[in-house]
């Protein structure tokens, strides 16, 4: 036990102490090394929240150097850590008689230093602790657990002496299928116990697989297409970089369908040659599926995925190959970021300009920045691809710490599609409708001509707000200052915050009255209804994180759009990017304005950003595009941008602005959110945040203030902004700011450095 054990720490930390040297003398100081070994103290950062780095006793016998993963005691716990640069935390040494043993090295590659790195910057800049920052990385089991076997089951090819009409139907829908018991289950839409009855009769044999089942090697090679010019320069920026290994960022402006996933590709495609691990970020798993069969067309086979929903075998299997090097290509969402890659080559974050890369809770940090920080520790490219880059990108392009790559064009014979302006106080549509006449004629003539249309609005469900006709009686959440949000297809009212959900009420609670409830305003359910109303003959689809919740739904719904099962998507930012449907030649927009309301820093970029994605969609094959953008105000600078088709004039006009203002990326926020179930304690809290303000050059406080969102799943809101020049060590100052304050456990204190929300 132990010597394999010792033997498995020098592998896997490959730290070998050369105790026998030439000469005698030398050997007589060894063995004098050996006789009285100096204290080894290690620093250790534990996975466990609100416990800073504690030192321990390295056993003898025991090597292991930073990076690695060990198990030590904590009171009568026994809690996993890495063990840690000391320099990092400063010198605060322990007296060696109150040390404890580290108890257990882990089997499990070390933390390299790149990402040890990584992890002190993003724990230093978002003002987060390592330990929160560690979690992400030690991200599955299978960080602290020996590989295994599971078993999983498949059909024998026997059928059962009696047939049940269910048996049947699972046997059909189970045909050449395997998994555990309770994914062929689900899949086959049958009990678990069915399916056991089939393993006791025979139906079904088992499989025993291990979780450590290596994937498939991806083929640089297997269909790489012919490149246009604009193409293949920027594919060949990308790829020097990665042959070079060296760190850089880029920014590939390519227009919707120019061909920028072909020309990232390609930097995959060099990045496999030399024998380098790549990462792909995108912002929504619903776009997985639809790139995994890209890369497949594109490889040969699937990359390995890393999501939130995944089962947690599927994550150990995914971690290890990621921490052993095996898995070359990783495909995920933003957490993914953080794995331990043992080799990695190059990042992709496709869609880099969408706000969904920034985290709200936990650990708040933006997976565009941390990529190329990683890039940078780690020195390898990192290609930030969109076609609307966020504003800072394009600054960074222009400062020249980025590098821009631009496709400006279409690929093949697809043209950009045409856009249009509906005033809505002119062209208006009838009272209780939303779709304007203009539109609906549109939508008309590609019903006839058998063309795919998209309706664009970013509102989940039937209507924002229902209220009493009689009382005038809202429906507002009792966790949240939100209201309720009704989803008629499933027959509930939501909150779109916190996830409280209730049926609709039959009468109103307020008066007592029946039937007096109305929807006021409209969601995408809502608009679908009114589609199948006035065109009864459309084949409709309701497209939104509600409806397209997992990876299968959202390939489902490919495939119906791609048959030609659809004639009108009605659907919310989720369907506005990625996807690539070739029939599709008219986008409308419903509501243009709904995203300048509220007026956030960055209202008008997300507004034009979605807009154009949205836009983006129509006329990417042969026929070509037109989209029509409703608003009340066609003269609002965004909306003028987008028909002109004149992004830079959008882009200069709104850098601009921040720079007067002195906003991101010129000048920086951070936010600072406090907490409590007691309002009375979270005001106080606020206050005393507020009262020991720092006074700073070039540093502005504003707040305390009741959050925007006031209540927010049962704890009351208060908010502080903090505005300072580039100059300005911000998070120094806060961290020590924030520092000398003691605050109730029951309150909570969060600091969002670089906001996207300010809810
Ligand atoms: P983007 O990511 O810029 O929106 P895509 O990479 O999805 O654009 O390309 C749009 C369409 O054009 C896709 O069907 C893609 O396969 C095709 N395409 C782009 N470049 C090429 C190329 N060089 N050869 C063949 N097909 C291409
Ligand atoms: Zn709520």
């Amino acid at each position: 036990m132990v010597s394999s054990f010792t033997a498995i720490a020098a592998i896997t930390c490959q730290f070998h102490e050369r105790v026998v040297q030439d000469g005698d003398a030398q050997q007589l100081h060894a063995y004098i090394a050996f006789m009285n070994p100096p204290l080894k103290r290690v620093r250790v950062v534990l996975l466990t929240q609100a416990i800073g780095p504690l030192d321990y006793r390295l056993p003898d016998g025991m090597n292991a150097k930073p990076g690695c993963v060990v198990m030590v005691p904590l009171g009568p716990r026994k809690l996993p850590g890495v063990i840690w640069d000391e320099d990092i935390f400063g010198d605060d040494p322990v007296d060696a008689k109150k040390l404890r043993n580290v108890l257990e090295l882990v089997e499990c590659p070390p933390i390299g230093k790149g990402l040890r790195r990584l992890v002190d910057w993003v724990a230093d800049y978002y003002l987060t602790q390592h330990s929160a920052v560690l979690r992400m990385v030690l991200a599955s089991s299978a960080a602290f657990t020996t590989s295994g076997t599971i078993t999983e089951y498949r059909r024998t090819g026997l059928e059962p002496a009696r047939l049940t009409p269910q048996r049947a139907a699972a046997l059909d829908a189970l045909e050449g299928a395997q998994g555990l018991v309770r994914e062929l289950a689900a899949e086959a839409g049958v009990s678990d116990n069915i399916i056991r009855g089939l393993i006791k009769a025979g139906a079904f044999e088992p499989v025993t697989i291990s979780v450590d089942t290596p994937f498939p090697e991806a083929l640089p090679d297997f269909a790489a297409p012919q490149l246009n010019a604009a193409q293949q320069t920027a594919a060949d920026a990308m790829t020097s970089a990665v042959r070079e290994g060296s760190f850089t960022t880029f920014v590939l402006d390519g227009v919707t369908g120019s061909g920028k996933t072909e020309t990232y590709f390609e930097a995959v495609a060099e990045a496999l040659r030399q024998k380098k691990q790549i990462l792909v970020l995108l912002p929504e798993i619903a776009l997985t599926q639809p790139f995994l069969k890209r890369f497949e067309e594109r490889f040969g086979v699937e990359p390995a995925t890393w999501h939130s929903n995944m089962r947690s075998t599927q994550r150990r299997r995914v971690w290890r190959a990621i921490a052993d090097g095996s898995a070359k290509v990783l495909v995920g969402a933003r957490s993914a970021l953080f794995l331990p890659f043992a080799n990695p080559g190059l990042i992709i974050v496709d869609e880099a300009h969408e706000t969904s890369f920034k985290q709200e809770d936990g650990v708040r940090y933006h997976a565009r920045d941390v990529a190329v920080m990683r890039g940078r520790f780690e020195r390898f490219p990192v290609v930030l691809a969109s076609a609307t880059p966020a504003l800072e990108s394009r600054h960074m392009v222009a400062i020249g710490r980025y590098k821009g790559l631009e496709i400006p064009s279409r690929f093949g014979a697809a043209k950009m599609p045409e856009i249009k302006a509906i005033d809505l106080t002119v062209d208006a549509p009838e009272r209780q409708h939303w779709i304007a006449p203009t539109l609906l004629k549109a939508l008309e003539e590609r019903l006839d001509r058998g063309e795919q249309s998209l309706l664009f609005l970013n509102r989940r469900g039937y209507a924002p707000l229902t209220l009493c006709r009689t009382c005038g009686h809202r429906f507002q959440c009792p966790n949240c200052t939100s209201w309720m949000v009704e989803h008629r297809l499933v027959r509930r009212l939501a909150c779109h915050h916190c996830g409280h959900v209730m049926p609709p009420p039959e009468e109103c609670p307020e008066c007592g009255e029946a039937d007096t409830l109305v929807a006021c305003g409209p969601g995408v359910e809502r608009i679908s209804d009114e589609v199948n109303r006035l065109l009864p003959e459309a084949r409709t689809i309701v497209a939104t994180s509600d409806t397209l919740w997992s990876p299968e739904k959202a390939a489902e719904f490919v495939a119906r759009v791609e048959s030609k099962a659809v004639d009108i998507i009605i659907g919310t930012q989720l369907v506005t990017k990625g996807y690539h449907f070739p029939e599709l030649t008219l986008v409308g927009v419903i509501d243009a304005d709904l995203g300048l309301e509220g007026g956030d820093l960055r209202a008008a970029e997300r507004t034009f950003q979605q807009i154009a994605q949205a836009a983006g969609r129509a006329g990417r094959g042969e026929k070509p595009g037109e989209v029509f953008i409703q608003t009340r105000n066609p003269n609002h600078p965004v909306i003028a941008a987008l028909v002109a088709g004149d992004r830079d004039a959008f882009y200069d006009a709104e850098t601009e602005q921040r720079k007067s203002a002195g906003a991101p990326p010129f000048g920086r926020f951070a936010a600072i959110i406090i907490s409590s179930e007691d309002e009375r304690e979270a005001i106080e809290a606020a206050r005393a945040i507020g009262a020991a303000a720092p006074r700073t050059d070039g540093m502005y406080i504003y707040g305390p203030a009741p959050a925007p969102l006031a209540m927010l799943r049962g704890r009351y809101r208060q908010r502080l902004l903090v505005h300072a020049q580039r100059s300005v060590e911000m998070q120094a100052i806060i961290r020590e700011w924030l520092g000398g304050i003691q605050f109730p456990r029951s309150v909570r204190v969060g600091v969002d450095v670089d906001p996207y929300s300010f809810l």
